[in-house]
C-alpha cells in the first residue's frame, strides 16, 4: 500500500508514530493509500527545521524571494495535468474543477510576487525637528496552514504564497482526505529554490492540530475548514496569544429576481448547486425565486435540467460532477436528504442510492432537489455540502434578502437581476461577506481578498490580498533623530513633536 510521508526539511520524512488515516479512490470505494499521521515529537521537529529556514529565507531580499515563487508557478504550470489527475483521483472532482483548483491557487501566488512591493513600509519625514519617523513590515517567523479537504491545491497555495513571500516558515497542516496533492507542491518549492525548512507538512487529526496551536513558536495560524473546528481553532488561538484567521462552512442563497435571465439563472445554478458534487464553501446550494411565476419557472427548469447532468467517474472528461470524497461523507449527505423529507420540504429529485454502472461502490450522490424549504428546518439552517439544491420561496426582495442576512452562515450570497440598483441596494445592505451580481460563485480574485461573515469566518483579515500581507507581517515604527548638538532640555516630559 502506498503511504504519504510528511516533508520536512525539504525530504520525505517517515513518521514513527504508527497512527494512519485511510486514503480511499471515491470513485471506486477502495483505500489506495495511507497518511502518516503526527504525534507532538514530530511537529515539534517540523517547527524546529522551520525556525532555522526561516532565518535563512528572511534575510533573502523581498525581490529574490519573489523569483523562488515566479520559478514555482512555472513549475506548476508544467506539471499541470499530472496534478489535476492527482488531486481528481483522490479528492472526486473533475479534472476541469481540479485544475480550476490548482489555477485559482496559482492566482495567489502571482499576487504575492508583487511582495517586494506589497511589503513596503511608511515614510514621514520632519515629524519633529530633526526627526523622522518610518514603519517596517517584519514576517512573523514561523506559521501554521490548516487546510480542508476541498481545495487541496487552492487553499493549501492561499497559505503558501502570503506565508512565504512575507518572509515566514510555514508547518502546513493538510486536510487527512487529499494530502498527496500538498506535498508535490512542497516538492516543487524545493525546485523552484526555497531554502530546506521554510514549508514543512506535517499530516495528521486532532493530535498534530492541537500540537500546532499550542507550540510556542508557532506564531500565527491560518484555518480553513468547518465553523465548528474554525471556532474551536479562534478559541484555542486567543487563548495561547496567537495570531489567528479561521474560516468555516456557508450556506449561500442566490435570489432570483423576476427580469433576470432565466436561461443564464438555470444554468449558473447547474455548475454551482452541483459541480464538484457540491463540495464548495462557496456553491449555492440555496436558491430564492422572488414570486410565484418566477419560482414555478425555475423550479420546472432546474429540475428538467438537472436530470440531464453526467454523473461519472472524476477522470472522464464528459462527466459533470464526480463522487463526493468519502464514504462517511456520503452518509451524511444522504441523511440529510432523508432529513429533509421527514421535514416537509417537497422533493423534487431524489440522489440517495445513485449508482455509477461499473462503479457500484463509488461515493456517487445524484443530483437532489428540494422545493418549499422552510426557515427553521435543520437541513435549511446547516451546511449539506454535497449536490443538493433547496429552493426557498420569497414573496418579494425584502423577504428573500433577509434569508441570507439572518442566516448564521454569511460566506456568499448572490443576486441575478437586470435591475441595477436593486442589486446595488442589495450589496450594500446584505449581511454577508462576498456579493455576486449575476455571478453564481464571487470568489475574489487574488488582489482582493476572500473571507464571510457571521459563522463562515472567525477573523479581522481575509484570506489573501493586501489582507493577507498584513496577517503574515508585523508592523515596526521606527522614530529616528541623529544627533546635531542641540540637546534641548525636554528630558524628563513626554516628548510632542510641537
Ligand atoms: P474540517 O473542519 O473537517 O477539517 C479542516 C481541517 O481541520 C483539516 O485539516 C482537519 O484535519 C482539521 N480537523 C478536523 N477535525 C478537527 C478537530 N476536531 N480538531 C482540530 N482539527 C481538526 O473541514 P473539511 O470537511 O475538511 O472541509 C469542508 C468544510 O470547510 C466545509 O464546512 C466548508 O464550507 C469549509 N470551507 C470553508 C472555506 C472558506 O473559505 N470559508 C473554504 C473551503 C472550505
Amino acid at each position: 500500500m502506498r503511504e504519504i510521508n510528511h516533508f520536512i526539511d525539504g525530504k520525505s520524512f517517515t513518521g514513527k508514530t504508527g497512527r494512519f488515516g485511510d486514503i480511499f479512490n471515491p470513485n471506486t470505494g477502495e483505500v489506495q493509500a495511507r497518511v502518516q499521521f503526527a504525534d507532538e515529537s514530530e511537529l515539534s521537529r517540523a517547527v524546529e527545521g522551520a525556525k532555522k529556514g526561516q532565518r535563512v529565507w528572511a534575510a533573502m531580499n523581498p525581490q529574490r524571494r519573489a523569483r523562488v515563487l515566479m520559478t514555482y508557478k512555472t513549475l506548476v504550470e508544467a506539471e499541470m495535468d499530472e496534478l489535476a489527475h492527482l488531486l481528481s483521483t483522490e479528492h472526486g472532482k473533475v479534472i476541469a474543477d481540479s485544475k480550476g483548483d490548482i489555477i485559482r491557487g496559482l492566482e495567489v501566488i502571482e499576487f504575492a510576487c508583487g511582495v517586494p512591493h506589497l511589503m513596503k513600509g511608511e515614510y514621514t519625514e520632519s515629524a519633529g525637528p530633526g526627526i523622522d519617523v518610518y514603519s517596517m513590515r517584519q514576517p512573523l517567523g514561523v506559521v501554521a496552514g490548516i487546510s480542508p479537504f476541498n481545495f487541496p491545491a487552492m487553499i493549501p497555495m492561499w497559505f503558501m504564497g502570503m506565508a512565504l513571500a512575507t518572509g515566514n516558515a510555514m508547518v502546513l497542516k493538510p486536510s487527512e482526505k487529499d494530502p498527496s496533492v500538498p506535498v508535490r507542491l512542497a516538492e516543487l518549492w524545493m525546485e523552484a529554490g526555497l531554502p530546506e525548512g521554510v514549508l514543512q507538512i506535517v499530516h495528521g487529526d486532532k493530535q498534530a492540530v492541537d500540537a500546532l496551536l499550542t507550540h510556542e513558536d508557532v506564531k500565527a495560524v491560518s484555518f480553513v475548514g468547518s465553523s465548528a473546528i474554525a471556532h474551536y481553532i479562534a478559541r484555542t488561538c486567543t487563548e495561547q496569544g496567537k495570531r489567528f484567521q479561521a474560516m468555516g462552512g456557508a450556506k449561500n442563497h442566490g435570489i432570483i429576481m423576476p427580469d433576470a435571465d432565466m436561461d443564464q439563472v438555470v444554468n449558473d445554478f447547474l455548475g454551482a448547486a452541483y459541480g464538484s458534487a457540491g463540495e464548495r464553501c462557496m456553491a449555492l446550494p440555496v436558491a430564492v425565486p422572488v414570486g410565484k411565476d418566477t419560482a414555478n419557472e425555475f423550479v420546472s427548469r432546474m429540475k428538467d435540467e438537472a436530470q440531464k447532468l453526467r454523473i461519472g467517474v472524476s477522470t472522464d472528461p464528459d462527466a459533470h460532477y464526480g463522487p463526493v470524497v468519502t464514504a462517511a461523507h456520503k452518509q451524511r449527505v444522504e441523511d440529510y436528504i432523508t432529513l429533509g423529507v421527514e421535514e416537509g420540504a417537497d422533493m423534487l429529485l431524489d440522489g440517495r442510492g445513485f449508482k455509477l454502472q461499473g462503479h457500484e461502490n463509488g461515493f456517487f450522490i445524484g443530483p437532489t432537489l428540494f422545493d418549499n424549504v422552510k426557515p427553521g428546518m435543520k437541513t435549511y439552517e446547516e451546511e449539506i455540502f454535497g449536490p443538493v439544491l433547496q429552493v426557498v420561496r420569497a414573496g418579494n426582495l425584502e423577504e428573500a434578502a433577509h434569508l441570507p442576512s439572518d442566516h448564521q452562515y454569511g460566506n456568499g450570497v448572490a443576486i441575478f437581476t437586470r435591475n441595477g440598483l436593486a442589486a446595488r441596494e442589495f450589496a450594500a445592505k446584505v449581511q454577508v461577506g462576498m456579493v455576486g451580481i449575476n455571478v453564481p460563485i464571487p470568489v475574489p480574485v487574488a488582489y482582493h481578498s476572500f473571507g464571510g461573515w457571521k459563522r463562515s469566518a472567525f477573523t479581522d483579515t481575509n484570506q489573501y490580498g493586501t489582507e493577507g500581507i498584513r496577517f503574515f507581517t508585523k508592523i515596526k515604527t521606527v522614530t529616528q533623530r541623529w544627533p546635531s548638538g542641540d540637546i534641548g532640555d525636554q528630558a524628563f516630559v513626554i516628548p510632542t513633536m510641537g
